[in-house]
Formats: structure tokens, sequence, C-alpha cells
């Protein structure tokens, strides 16, 4: 852990055994980003280039078969995962509460530039109803032919809300 990242932990709560009682990886942050997409409030999505080309594919293809996949967040810093938890603990929610539905800076996915949260326009954003739709439907028949799976199953070890919504991309053997 990088003495900021200790820093972070530390002003936020956190304890450090969390790495181990949760099964928690410290990822490396992405380097080299490119745009994938930009939401209705002008936010610029990006992913890590081979994510972002699988994405364009995925989506591509969700096209054709009449389901239309979009990104509700992508890449994120560090520095903005600990705005968001921050941003909670004012509201008023305690830290374990808020570490169920955010990974503790360094630790969430969408440090890597490979995840994204996928919403479909119309549809429930970043919350479970997600699986009910023609989108979550799709995704589970054909996002690992791109390299995408779902990170947050239903009781995940990893002590997160299930994420129906949450898809982390892969380097390995795609048939797309
Ligand atoms: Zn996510």
């Amino acid at each position: 852990m990088t003495p900021e990242l200790a820093i972070a932990w530390a002003e936020l709560g956190i304890p450090f055994e969390l790495l181990q009682s949760r099964h928690l990886t410290l990822f490396t942050e992405a380097s080299e980003l490119i745009d994938v997409a930009v939401s209705d409030d002008g936010r610029i999505w990006q992913l890590i280039p081979a994510a972002a080309a699988a994405w364009e594919r995925m989506q591509r293809a969700a096209w054709q078969d009449g389901v239309d996949l979009q990104i509700a967040s992508a890449y994120r810093a560090s520095t903005r995962q600990v705005e968001l938890i921050q941003r909670k603990l004012t509201a008023g929610v305690l830290i374990d509460d808020v570490l169920q539905v955010l990974a503790p800076p360094g630790c969430s996915e969408h440090h890597t530039g490979r995840a994204v949260d996928i919403f479909t326009p119309g549809g429930p954003v970043v919350t479970e109803e997600f699986e009910n739709t023609p989108a979550f439907t799709w995704l589970n028949s054909h996002a690992a032919e791109f390299g995408f799976s779902l990170s947050f199953p239903r009781d995940n070890r990893y002590g997160y809300v299930y994420e129906p919504w949450h898809w982390c991309w892969e380097e390995k053997n795609t048939t797309k």
C-alpha cells in the first residue's frame, strides 16, 4: 500500500485488516486510458484501450440484438473513490455500511480501467432491479464472449452487495 493510500484509509477509518478479512485486492491504477462514453451531464468515461475495444464490440453486438447497453461508470481514480466514500460518511452512513457498496480506495476494480457499471436507457441505474432487464439477461448470455464477467454476484466473498450492473473485463481467451 502506498503512503497516500494508507493515509486515506486511516482518515476514512478503514481498518487495514479488511484486506484479509474481505479478500480484497489492491489494484494498480490504470495508466493509459481512452474515452468510451459521455454521460448526459457531460462526464467522460474512460477504460484502458483493450477493455474499451472489448466494450465497443460488446455494445455493438447487444445493439444488433436490440439491447442498448450504456455506461453509468467506468474508470475512477482512487482519489475519486475517497470523495465518494467521504460523501456517504458526511451523509451519516457508517463506514462498515459504506464499504458494502463502495470499495476502499485502491481496492475498486474501477481503478483498473477494466470495469464498467452498465445500464439501459429507461431502466434502473446501479440498483439491484437491473437484474430484471433484458440488458442483464443479454449480458448473462453473452458478456463472457467479450471477456466481461459479473464481479459481485449474490453472497460474494468480498462482502459487497449484489451488483448485477458491475462487469469487469479481463484479458483472456474471448470468442469475439
Ligand atoms: Zn461498479
